[in-house]
């Protein structure tokens, strides 16, 4: 692909953090909570059943950015988790990201996000602090920080009254609980501040208006929906008649969701200000959805139940997509980069990516284009599960005993769905229906080998490429010597 600045769309990717499909209106929820996402939607195709393949931000975010599951770029571990083997492997398996491969093709790429690492490669500009003076960081230092620091330890110091409440004390538990409130209060430094939507849209109108003439590709990461779920106490419906702290959290959430989508329209109307309406193709989705208070587990993604893997995608383009389509097939995070290297007529067989594109099901010519999709999680327990439009299996093949989030114990233990019966997952049904849960369970295997493989020979490739490069690097060497030594006159 040549460089032709103007002629490819502008692509905003939107990546609303924890954000369940349910809550959307366009998704069936309350249409009051997000009547912004829902025009989009309505303009735009909305895929119904979108499936995250991990159920934290790190892979999860991976995946949507290579194309690939966890398994085959290498990210299985979260925030703090992250082992120096989980980077080594990243690198080894020649991972690109949707950012590196619109910066070669051209495009200016901006991000608005916190996690830096190796998400900021391919990013012009990646960061979330506009104080660019000696002054404006002071007074960023002084007052700012402080004020909404201290905001969301207060908020979160309310989720650990609940934490302590639901969950069992053990002096193991307490030294863990130490030491994920210090982790808390370090990462608060960081997401505290860029827990505003109104701020984020603030940041990127101005970097849109800097960038509008050129082909831009923008990343934005809203963080309201992540708890502690602050959000200005306007959008907080009142809770009735309960007081007790769960609801009122349960109304913070419903409210980041709505104050973030107000944000959303004031970011629509910025793009409809700057005319970049017409050639500005929005991707809407989430890394993966939030359990608030179902199957015990309170203000947190763990498990892969529905509430934590199902998350909306939208995309929308005025020209290039169709108006107004709700695709029903199964698709997940992999298949979104795809479809943008299908569209822009990027040759993408070098990526390695294990998703697919989403073209022929946009425009009809295919129901489907996958039959299950696969969800992992290492955040509190090991999980694995696969779940086709019906049915979803899911099973724990180690553990830590008593899970200290929701009480139950995990390890070895299979779990069995019918969806089509039992939408909120509630009854297992595994020791009834083993032959159906075998069946699915072989899939997964069959699946999870076959993932294992890929990453294998991407290893190998990676290692032969090193060698290969070294070999060069050496070659390289050998011949300057020899350059050196003839004309020394030493060689002939
Ligand atoms: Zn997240
Ligand atoms: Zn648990």
């Amino acid at each position: 692909m040549e460089k032709k600045t103007g002629s490819y769309p502008n692509i905003i990717l939107i990546v609303i953090d924890a954000l369940r499909a349910r809550n959307l209106g366009c998704y069936g929820g309350d249409a009051e909570s997000s009547p912004n996402i829902d025009n989009i939607a309505e303009k735009g195709i909305l895929f119904e059943k979108c499936y995250s393949c991990w159920n934290t931000t790190d892979q999860s975010l991976t995946s949507i950015f290579s194309g690939r599951y966890p398994r085959t770029h290498g990210i299985v571990h979260h925030g703090d988790k992250i082992t120096p083997e989980d980077l080594k492997i990243f690198n080894s398996l020649n991972v690109k990201l949707l950012a590196e491969i619109l910066q070669n093709t051209g495009y200016k790429t901006f991000a608005v996000d916190w996690m830096g690492r190796w998400f900021r490669n391919g990013f012009d500009y990646y960061g979330y602090k506009p104080e660019k003076t000696f002054f404006g960081k002071l007074f960023y230092l002084i007052f700012t920080l402080p004020y909404v620091h201290l905001r969301y330890i207060v908020a979160n110091i309310g989720l650990l009254k609940i934490y302590a409440k639901k969950r069992k004390t053990s002096i193991r538990s307490a030294w863990k609980g130490l030491r994920d409130a210090w982790s808390t209060f370090r990462f608060t430094f960081e997401l505290a501040r860029i827990q505003d939507a109104n701020y984020v849209t603030s940041l990127v109108e101005g970097l849109i208006k800097k960038e509008k003439n050129k082909n831009f590709f923008l990343f934005l990461h809203y963080w309201d929906t992540h708890s502690p779920y602050n959000c200005p106490k306007r959008f907080v419906s009142k809770t009735r008649g309960s007081r007790k702290p769960e609801s009122l959290f349960l109304s913070k959430y419903h409210g980041a969701v709505r104050y973030v989508d107000n944000s959303l329209g004031k970011l629509m109307t910025v793009l409809k200000n700057e005319k970049l309406l017409d050639n500005t193709l929005i991707i809407i989705t989430s890394d993966h959805g939030e359990s608030l208070i179902e199957h015990s587990i309170f203000f947190d993604h763990h498990g892969l139940y529905d509430v934590t893997t199902h998350v909306p995608l939208i995309f929308y383009h005025p020209d290039i997509f169709p108006k107004s389509k709700k695709i029903k097939g199964l698709v997940q995070h992999i298949d979104v980069v795809p479809t943008l290297y299908d569209l822009l007529k990027i040759e993408s067989k070098d990526f390695a990516c294990d998703g697919t594109s989403l073209l022929p099901l946009i425009r009809g010519e295919k129901e489907e284009i996958r039959s299950f999709a696969l969800s992992e999680e290492s955040y509190v327990q090991r999980k694995i599960g696969i779940r086709t439009k019906k049915l979803k299996y899911i099973f724990a093949p180690d553990g830590v005993g008593m899970c200290n989030y929701c009480q139950k114990i995990h390890k070895g233990v299979e779990e069995f769905y019918n969806l089509e019966n039992d939408p909120h997952e509630s009854v297992n049904r595994f020791h009834d229906d083993k032959i159906e849960a075998r069946k699915l369970r072989e899939k997964l295997d069959d699946l999870l080998e076959s993932l294992d493989n890929k990453r294998q020979k991407q290893m190998n490739k990676g290692k032969r490429k090193e060698i290969s490069s070294k070999y060069g690097q050496n070659l390289k060497e050998a011949k300057k010597v020899k350059r050196k030594l003839k004309s020394l006159g030493y060689m002939d």
